[in-house]
């Protein structure tokens, strides 16, 4: 029998906001331990939590971007479980009554476009961190408090590379929003993976099998590649799935059961007493409206479209977006953007990573590169010398004409100096003569090579290539014989 995997994501993602969602300790990572806590975020009694709007707006926000519905009515509701790194005993979260539902994510799989459902994004909060050391255990609570949106796929997702692309596209999303830094190294990301199979074509789900708590995307990758396979193996061998949940063990490549249905949490779900419930004015999502940007998706098909840059350099110009920006300004005005992207892409990136330099250090101005440009089609210039021309404006800053000028490195179309250039190669590489007359057109380009290194780079290729071809004809006016030119 073939089986197929249905998968669905739930995103814990860090929000980027200045104090905690309840307090007003620093939302920073780093800190010594338990230095930032305060007695709301070590939920001491008697406390009373506020809520952070920017927290709030982020969420409204990341529902925007992801084609969410922000509901006019959304509460907070406590979870109650016991748990050393959450001293109130219960995490304040959204349960019935989210602040975002319904959206999708469109994302590039495979060569096509993908499309995954959101079944909500809502706001909770963050708690401390265990630590065990050798003979004690110890708990930072800088973390508790820290607001946290989960973002809730459908189950949508039918293989694990699908699920990293999903992730991938998600995140770049959030980071493009300013929703979050998205810094895996620092835990900022985390996902629980939801994944059962079933018999191809049947329409019943099969138990599902949650992996909790897993902190890169490859390790989600390599959980589900592992996992599909064991459940598949289970059923084939008559054996039977029930809902559980599983660890994922990064060092064996294995998951293991942690619990099943009957010892599932029950969590006691029941409005937050300390909070309002939420309820947005239009006056409040206007502004929030303000703060959605092009995502990235639609920045890499805009780049295809309107400079006609193939998909890898749009590509570049979604990740590194400054680059992307410095870019935009140029191809506004060049008559050849596509050229643009490569000399910003192979030259001037290059350049810049190799002597330590940021777009707002560069001493050329950003027309120096369209200039360039038109030196280069116009035939000002050959493509090599335009390397040198670019060295050079990046070393000093001055103008690509100018540089030519003074320089003397404009490209020599005057026929009668390339021809003396041509009988000087013709006559030193006999060889090659005979290979052309012989049918071996690469012996022309080796011909063309030797006249531009006699020229310095200077020579016009084309003109070069057909003096040559003249030249070499059978009665042009090539010497089939080597000159004797030491007489
Ligand atoms: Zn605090």
């Amino acid at each position: 029998m073939d089986y197929e995997a249905v998968i669905g994501l739930e995103t814990h993602v860090q929000l980027k906001t200045r104090s905690k969602m309840w307090c007003g300790c620093a939302n920073s990572f780093g800190a010594p331990p338990n230095s930032n806590v305060c007695p709301v975020c070590l939920g001491l009694p008697g406390v009373l939590p506020v809520a952070n709007d920017e927290a709030l707006r982020l969420t409204a926000l990341t529902g925007l971007l992801l084609n969410c519905n922000i509901p006019p009515y959304a509460k907070f509701d406590r979870k109650n479980y016991f748990y050393p790194d959450m001293p109130k005993n219960y995490q304040i979260t959204q349960y019935d009554k989210p602040s975002t539902v319904n959206g999708y994510v469109d994302f590039e799989f495979e060569g096509s476009l993908a499309q995954v459902r959101i079944t909500r994004a809502h706001l909770e909060e963050d708690v401390g961190k265990n630590f065990h050391f050798d003979r004690n255990s110890g708990i930072d609570f800088n973390r508790a408090g820290v607001p946290l949106m989960e973002i809730v796929s459908e189950p949508d997702i039918t293989s694990p590379a699908m699920a990293y692309e999903y992730l991938n596209a998600l995140k770049d999303i959030l980071t493009y929003g300013l929703v979050s830094d998205c810094d895996m190294e620092k835990g900022m990301v985390r996902c629980d993976v939801n994944v059962s199979i079933r018999p191809r074509h049947q329409k019943e789900l099969g138990a599902k099998i949650e992996i909790k708590n897993m902190n890169t995307f490859s390790g989600v990758r390599k959980a589900l590649e592992y996992e599909i396979p064991r459940q598949i193996e289970v059923l084939k061998s008559g054996g039977t799935l029930i809902q559980s949940t599983r660890r994922w063990d990064d060092a064996t490549g294995t998951t293991e059961e942690m619990r099943t249905k009957e010892h599932a949490h029950d969590y006691r779900y029941f409005p937050e007493p300390d909070l309002m419930p939420f309820q947005p004015t239009e006056a409040w999502l206007e502004e929030v409206s303000r703060r959605v940007v092009e995502l990235p998706l639609a920045r890499k098909q805009r780049f295809m479209r309107d400079y006609h840059l193939p998909a890898p350099d749009a590509q570049t110009f979604v990740w590194d977006v400054p680059l992307g920006n410095y870019f935009e300004g140029i191809a506004k005005h060049a008559k050849n953007p596509k050229s643009a992207a490569n000399w910003v892409i192979n030259n001037l990136r290059g350049k810049m990573t190799e002597s330590h330099t940021t777009l707002e250090e560069l001493k050329f101005k950003p027309s120096a590169i369209p200039e360039l440009i038109d030196l280069v089609d116009g035939g000002k210039i050959s493509t090599r010398i335009a390397q040198e021309v670019f060295a050079e404006m990046f070393a000093s800053g001055k103008a690509p004409s100018e540089i030519v000028a003074e320089k003397g490195l404009a490209q020599v179309s005057d026929t009668g100096a390339i021809e003396k250039f041509c009988d000087e190669a013709i006559a030193a590489n006999p060889g090659s003569v005979t290979d052309y007359q012989a049918g071996k057109g690469a012996a022309l380009n080796f011909l063309k090579g030797q006249v531009m290194k006699l020229s310095k780079g200077k020579a016009n290729p084309a003109l070069a290539g057909e003096i040559l071809e003249r030249k070499l004809k059978p009665g042009g006016a090539a010497v089939t014989q080597p000159l004797n030119q030491g007489q």
